[in-house]
């Protein structure tokens, strides 16, 4: 397994094994893996024969009082624990590398939908996400990506993307990995306190209590939403949305639900942690 640095380097590796019709597969990653990001790697290893891990804390997608310089890095960890699931490259460029002439101003971005849900709370966001990795996938050439489902409006505004743009690149989903407890494994769960970490399952908890009222016949928008919210309250959590979208559109559904599948999404903060979760109805 080799760490990359440089675009120009990546580049001349991967030329060569494209050319001789090796299918490449690109996980893009801000580092501190975890076993939510080792689900993605495994799925690139099993279905590609080259798996690039991308590293790269992305700058232009954090807003100014955000947790950019707080983010958990460990270069070496993550190259190891990339390298036991069979990744054959890290790619770490630094932030010069990605951006050598500073924020760029062409910039990719969802007009409608970047605007809603995280990204009505997060400015700025989702078009630093949507332009990274665009880059990410030019720079790599990669056939397929990798993608989690924990983030679920990113996951569904890079398919859109990739269609929107014709971006020749298979997408992938990967459904949420769990700690055992029900916490979406996330890297910004090394923030929480244990007593922070025990609240937290009130998102999990209220989602899963959506869906079984859900399964036994709740079709209130409102209800739903009720249930989840009051679980994150019940467990000191402060709520910062919690909606119920269409899985097709995204876009938000009112009233009563109807044949279309949904899925509820939510955000919330522990302490001075802000964690996001969702949960399918189907
Ligand atoms: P991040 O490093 O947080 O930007 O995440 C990189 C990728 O890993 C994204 O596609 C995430 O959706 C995915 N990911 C992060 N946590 C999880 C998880 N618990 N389960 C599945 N995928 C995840």
């Amino acid at each position: 397994m080799q760490i990359i640095k440089s675009i120009d380097s990546l580049r001349q590796t991967l030329a060569p094994l494209a050319k001789e019709g090796k299918r490449i597969g690109l996980v893009p990653t801000m580092g501190a893996l975890h076993e939510g990001h080792g689900a993605l790697i495994k799925a690139s290893v099993s279905e590609c024969d080259v798996t690039v891990v991308s590293v790269f804390l992305n700058p232009i997608q954090f807003g100014k009082n955000e947790d950019l310089d707080k983010y958990p890095k460990r270069l070496e960890a993550d190259a190891k624990l990339a390298e036991s699931i069979g990744a054959d490259f890290v790619f770490a460029p630094s932030v010069q590398e990605m951006y050598p002439d500073g924020d760029p101003m062409t910039l990719v971005r969802d007009e409608q939908l970047e605007s809603m849900y995280c990204g009505a709370y997060r400015p700025g966001h989702f078009r630093g996400v949507l332009t990274v990795v665009s880059k990410l996938f030019l720079i790599s050439g990669a056939n397929d990506a990798f993608f989690g489902e924990k983030d679920y409006q990113q996951v569904f505004l890079i398919e859109k993307m990739v269609k929107d743009l014709n971006f020749n690149i298979k997408i992938h989903r990967v459904k949420i990995v769990r700690e055992e407890s029900g916490l979406a494994r996330s890297s910004r769960n090394e923030y929480l306190t244990d007593e922070e970490r025990a609240q937290a399952l009130g998102i999990y908890n209220g989602l899963k209590a959506a869906k079984v009222a859900y399964e036994a016949g709740e079709r209130s928008v409102s209800k739903i939403r009720d249930t989840v919210v009051k679980s994150i309250v019940a467990a000191r959590g402060v709520v910062q949305y919690v909606e119920v979208a269409s899985q097709k559109t995204l876009q938000k559904c009112n009233g009563a639900l109807g044949d279309e599948k949904a899925v509820i999404l939510a955000a919330a903060f522990f302490g001075k942690t802000r964690l996001i979760d969702n949960m399918e109805l189907n």
